[in-house]
């Protein structure tokens, strides 16, 4: 495991993102690679893309894992050579559900971290996806937003990958950029 001690790539950000099957993972993620929405992107396996990202001039290498909402946890944990940089948890506002689950996973991340010892605070950001469907809305903003403050280290954003591209594409460069901040503080 990746801890404190050893210095990280500050250009090479690594993301997971996790969540509920259904609360558009994917779509985010597709929408950022390619600025297109794609309905229905249904893969059924852990894929991790590689992409070249400008952030405010300066190129980094940015990996993207679409995680498996069923992965087990320490499972999960265990088996990586190094650890993420950062973790996009994503709800849909649509749907209940799909937030308590991301709620519990944030604490279950954290926790497991916890007892892996790692004092590596790897950030998180809590995303309601979804944001277009505001007359089906189950989750309020301000919900999702007080649910990231009972986290360390966690920010908060709505998103719509089905509506728009550049909030998407603000969202990931802003993961992107917390990452790196920290890495470059915890390298120290
Ligand atoms: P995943 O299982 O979390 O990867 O979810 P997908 O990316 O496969 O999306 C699940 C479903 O939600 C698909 O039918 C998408 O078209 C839809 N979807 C994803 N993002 C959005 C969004 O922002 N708004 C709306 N209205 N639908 C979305
Ligand atoms: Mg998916």
């Amino acid at each position: 495991m990746r801890g404190t001690q050893q210095i990280s790539d500050p250009r090479f950000i690594k993301l997971v993102i996790w969540g509920a099957k259904g609360v558009g993972k994917s779509a985010l993620i597709v929408r950022f690679l390619t600025r297109r929405f794609i309905g229905e992107y249904l893969s059924g396996r852990e894929i991790t893309y590689q992409h070249e990202v400008n952030l405010s001039g300066e190129w980094i290498t940015a990996e993207i894992c679409d995680a498996l909402p069923c992965t087990s946890l320490h499972k999960h944990l265990s088996t990586m050579t190094s650890h993420p940089d950062a973790y996009v948890i994503v709800y849909s506002v649509s749907e209940r559900e799909s937030f308590e689950y991301a709620c519990s996973l944030m604490r279950d991340v954290r926790r497991c971290y916890n007892e892996l010892q790692d004092e590596k605070v790897i950030p998180f950001v809590l995303v309601g996806n979804k944001s277009d469907l505001d007359h089906l809305r189950e989750v309020s903003y301000v919900e999702g937003a007080e649910a990231s403050e009972t986290v360390t280290a966690c920010s908060f954003a709505e998103a719509s990958a089905a509506e728009s591209f550049p909030e998407t594409e603000e969202l990931f460069k802003g993961v992107f950029r917390l990452a790196k901040t920290n890495n470059i503080l915890t390298a120290r």
